[in-house]
């Protein structure tokens, strides 16, 4: 595929600029990049890469995979 270094990137997250040095972190799923803006965007892409990566709406991902979160995962830090 294409890729320009001047290629404008969103966090495939969140939405927010992901570019040059805003870009935490770049994961390739099924041989395309996806921009990154922090951590947490990243846990959450690695969670559902194939859902994130097929063009889903993230918001729609983020919210299933929160309320699946919710569910499974022992809250400790109480
Ligand atoms: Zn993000």
């Amino acid at each position: 595929m294409n890729e320009s270094p001047q290629h404008e990137e969103t966090c495939t997250v969140c939405g927010n600029e992901a570019t040059g040095g805003r870009r935490f972190s770049r994961i390739y799923q099924g041989g395309r990049p996806f921009a990154l803006c922090c951590p947490m965007c990243v846990d959450l892409f690695q969670r559902a890469p194939a859902r994130f990566a097929g063009g889903e709406r993230p918001q729609r991902v983020i919210e299933d995979l929160i309320a699946d979160l919710k569910w499974k995962t022992p809250v400790r830090w109480e």
